[in-house]
């Protein structure tokens, strides 16, 4: 006779309850915790999924399961539901820090996490980069906000100082990490932040094998203008940065999220005045000989033969 057949239904039911919980409760090493971690936090897997019993963490394994084929579908590598090589290995890649979904959330093309309520934008640099000269900094800095300009009809202007919509600053952040984006485009009063990460020796033309800094500045910028992560591999708001991949202007999947939310924002006219500044030469050179050199490097980049720099990027100059 079993232990269970001696008792009453209801002592039997919370029995078979209480075995089947533990049965699909999986115990994680400090290791897999490590990757439980990462799920919960670029938005895969609910906290309250955890619990911690002793000195050791479990999971629910279906919630486990499901949040591990959800990341594997939306980074674009087989869905086993396991912890296997291929998701430790892309779990350690560096990446982006936003997060690409929330749980639960309905899975679309592409994720907006907001827009702004117009499509004349500023911005300005805060802090440069220790290793990279102000000039390119610049120049890199302008054209990852004008790729998106075309499809989006937005129009961005930097400014030396004052109030803008947007700030970018070099500072170190964790390793791993490329870059992070606080605060959002609906927000009146703040600026929304990009920070990209001192700490990284960036690639100007991909030949480094290391990020490249326009790719990365790019990427935040689309986050800037309110689109979320894509599961497009190849787009620009694919949020790991995949070193083979160059990525040198929009996916169509990138074009249709910006265009997407800018298309019920009125055009306003520039209210602005061009102020012509002595060094917009030195700008212009620079620009033209990182355009050059990724064209020396790879060929011919159609992307780029529709970037022009418009004049009202120089009000109040650099
Ligand atoms: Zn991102």
């Amino acid at each position: 006779m079993t232990v269970a057949s001696k008792m009453g239904p209801l002592t039997q039911y919370l029995f078979l309850a209480c075995l089947i919980n533990i049965s699909y409760a999986l115990y994680l090493s400090s290791h897999d915790s490590k990757y439980a971690g990462y799920l919960i936090k670029y938005g895969y897997l609910r906290r309250s999924s955890l619990r911690r019993q002793g000195g050791s963490t479990n999971v629910d394994d279906e919630d486990f399961s499901n949040a591990l084929s959800n990341f594997q579908n939306y980074v674009q590598i087989p869905a086993s539901g396991q912890l296997d090589d291929a998701t430790k290995n892309m779990m350690t890649r560096d990446r982006c820090q936003a997060k690409d979904t929330s749980v639960g959330m309905r899975r679309r093309r592409y994720t907006t996490i907001g827009n702004w309520p117009k499509k004349h934008l500023t911005y300005k640099i805060t802090q440069y980069s220790s290793k990279i000269s102000q000039q390119e900094v610049d120049s890199i800095i302008f054209l990852a906000f004008s790729v998106w300009s075309d499809p989006s009809g937005i129009t961005v202007t930097k400014r030396k100082g004052g109030r803008t919509d947007m700030e970018v600053r070099f500072d170190s952040i964790a390793p791993r990490a490329d870059a992070h984006i606080y605060g959002n485009t609906n927000s009146r009063h703040k600026t929304t932040v990009i920070t990209l990460n001192d700490g990284i020796d960036w690639s100007q033309d991909f030949s480094t094998g290391l990020p490249n800094l326009f790719q990365t500045a790019s990427h935040e910028v689309g986050h800037a203008l309110g689109l979320g992560h894509t599961e497009v591999v190849g787009a620009m708001m694919y949020p790991v940065y995949d070193l083979g991949i160059k990525i040198f202007g929009l996916h169509d999947d990138d074009k249709r999220g910006v265009e997407d939310i800018y298309s019920n924002v009125k055009t306003v006219s520039y209210p602005g005045r061009f102020i012509y500044k002595k060094n917009r030469n030195n700008i212009e050179s620079t620009f033209n000989n990182f355009k050059d050199r990724i064209t020396n490097s790879f060929g011919p980049m159609p992307d780029f033969e529709n970037v022009n720099l418009p004049t009202e990027f120089f009000e109040n100059g650099f």
